[in-house]
């Protein structure tokens, strides 16, 4: 249970205003920014590694900026992935000249958006890496390595690669050798109890009174497999043969190992395992190489631990064992290996085009039809946020209600902002959805908005059959964006045959709103059958059976939402009295 809040919403926010006060020496706020530089900008010449996530995982990301670890961070609200303009954000804040690498765990949402956000910098001619970590062997079998989540192993590899960048290798170096530790990390972990966020009174999940709930997410995704509760003694013996059933071929036998609290198991429950697991080591014929007992990878109040070990070779364990000077995390003296004294002042660049008028006389009247659209897509949701919510907890974070909720609000907010014709208004919807909603669905959905309104232009007639072209224009884009197929369970399931019901029905002659009414009854049947798949993608694939016989969330919110629109379609050619 959190107590201290204010407002839920507001939550992030109010941490990173306590944290900057608390840290001026390690680090520095970037205006305008969700997250954070090192105190003085970043340093000519130096690799800068950007790590970032959701919040709710402290002392991930923010609290291990500083020498030998991160050079910036960014924050997206509890458990979401910052949008790929707040990347963006820090990451130009944090560049100095020599390449950028931009860290994060494995999930849907961030790759996304860190991706993207990649692509800008690089367009601006910064060389930008793109390296996630897939250390979590809960989350896929051995065979499928690259689709393992990231958990407690992000630090350990985070670590490494900021010791690298601090020791002034160049970005192909920093990257390989980034690889090369997650090649070599790998994590399993238990929990005891979900956690809560704030302003809620259930947690996200719940694990029996007596069990322990093996293989768990960190942000609420419930474990793989249920053990009732046994000994700290028989927890390290289970925690340890998992791992090493994983050993690598050819390793030295020197492990960096990690015991991680998730939040709301005491650091003597933890001291007790380690104890136990230390032995068990040995005897495996390992050497421990500056273990690391404590919380570094939370998830909010979950109880709740876990076991990470990386297997060293000389060059990994020099970076591990290396000085590091951060909020949450020191070894040795990291004012000596301060190579970089050359600072920049930091800029925090804003980006955002400003759009400009010359619409049509059409065109400025059907953008007053999409802000209504807007409108209604956030009343939408707003009124089904608890309900996605809930769907979204079954096999996944639980964050689709509120993820699309602050989206859709400052979609409604920005497209009522935006002068101009169609494509003006739902471009700026788009953007503002994007960057409020953060996650997977926000990336995806300030997508779909953005290019629905570059199709329709700025100029031209808003008509049925240009309409249609901006539907299949809009969710083609959004396939290959996303890299998910037809029936991997995601808003795709919906958004496909809304298309083709819409094509058909235009090219039948059916009026703009009959056909999108139309169409949205194919959406709401088909949002309703993804409860029989098998999710092969996002959050909800390490519960792929869990997920059966519950609708994909994404695509609920998609069908509710082209309902929605169709009503206001509908509902404008009726006489106005
Ligand atoms: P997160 O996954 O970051 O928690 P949300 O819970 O807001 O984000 O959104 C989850 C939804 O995103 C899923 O229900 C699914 O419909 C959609 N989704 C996930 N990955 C993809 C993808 N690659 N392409 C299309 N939709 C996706
Ligand atoms: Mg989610």
């Amino acid at each position: 249970m959190t107590h201290v809040f204010d407002d839920p919403t507001q939550f992030k926010d109010d941490v990173l205003r306590g944290f900057a006060a608390a840290h001026p020496r390690h680090v520095s706020r970037v205006r305008d920014a969700s997250g954070f530089v090192r105190a003085g900008g970043p340093m000519e010449g130096k690799v800068s590694l950007v790590i970032g996530g959701g919040s709710g995982h402290y002392p991930s990301y923010n609290g291990v900026v500083g020498p030998g670890f991160a050079d910036g961070a960014v924050l997206g609200d509890l458990f979401a992935s910052p949008s790929s303009e707040q990347v963006y954000r820090i990451a130009k804040a944090a560049d100095g000249g020599a390449g950028v690498i931009l860290g994060f765990g494995n999930y849907a949402g961030d790759r996304l958006n860190f991706g993207e956000a990649a692509e800008r910098l690089r367009a601006e001619g910064i060389d930008t890496r793109v390296v996630w970590v897939t250390d979590d062997i809960a989350s896929a079998s051995p065979e499928e390595t690259g689709l393992r989540r990231g958990i407690a192993g992000t630090f350990t590899v985070y670590r490494i690669a900021g010791a690298a960048a601090e020791a002034g290798w160049g970005v192909d170096e920093v990257e390989r050798v980034m690889r090369a530790a997650n090649e070599a990390t790998f994590s399993f972990g238990v929990a005891f109890a979900g956690c809560t966020m704030p302003g809620s009174n259930a947690p996200l999940f719940e694990v029996a009174s007596g069990q322990m709930d093996f293989g768990l997410g960190i942000h609420g995704e419930p474990g793989v497999t249920e053990a009732p509760w046994m000994t700290s003694r028989d927890l390290a013996r289970t925690l340890v043969e998992k791992l090493l059933a994983e050993r690598p071929v050819s390793v030295s036998g020197r492990v960096a190992v990690l015991v991680n609290g998730l939040g709301a198991t005491k650091y003597e429950e933890l001291y007790g395992l380690f104890g136990h697991i230390v032995p068990l080591l040995k005897d495996a014929g390992l050497t421990l190489v500056a273990p690391e007992v404590g919380e570094l990878v939370t998830s909010l109040d979950m109880a709740g631990c876990s076991l990470t070990i990386t297997w060293l070779d000389d060059e990994l364990e020099k970076l591990w064992t290396s000085p590091a000077d951060t909020p949450a995390y020191r070894r040795g003296d990291a004012t000596a290996s301060t190579l970089f004294t050359v600072r920049r002042t930091v800029t925090a660049s804003r980006a955002g085009a400003e759009t400009e008028g010359g619409a049509s006389a059409a065109s400025t009247a059907a953008a007053a039809v999409a802000r209504r659209c807007i409108t209604a897509l956030r009343d939408v949701v707003l009124d089904h946020q608890q309900e996605l919510g809930r769907i979204d907890a079954v096999a996944g974070d639980g964050d689709h209600g509120i993820g699309m909720s602050r989206g859709a609000t400052a979609a409604a907010a920005a497209a009522e902002e935006a002068e101009g014709g169609v494509a003006t208004v739902l471009t700026a919807a788009g953007a503002a959805f994007s960057d409020r909603a953060g996650g997977t669905s926000g990336i995806l959905w300030g997508r779909l908005l953005d290019r629905f309104g570059s199709v329709l232009g700025n100029d031209a007639d808003v008509t049925a059959p240009l309409v249609a072209t901006a539907a299949r224009q809009s969710a083609e884009g959004l396939k290959t964006f996303g890299k998910a197929e037809l029936g991997d369970k995601t808003m795709l399931d919906a958004l496909f045959p809304f298309v083709e019901s819409f094509e058909g029905r235009v090219a039948a002659g059916e009026p703009l709103a009959e056909a999108w009414k139309g169409a949205a009854l194919a959406a709401v049947a088909a949002a309703e059958a993804t409860e029989a798949l098998v999710p092969r993608i996002g959050r909800a694939r390490p519960l792929a059976d869990r997920s059966v016989g519950t609708p994909d969330p994404g695509a609920i919110s998609l069908a509710l939402i082209v309902t929605a629109v169709g009503e206001v379609l509908l509902d404008g050619k009726a006489p106005t009295t």
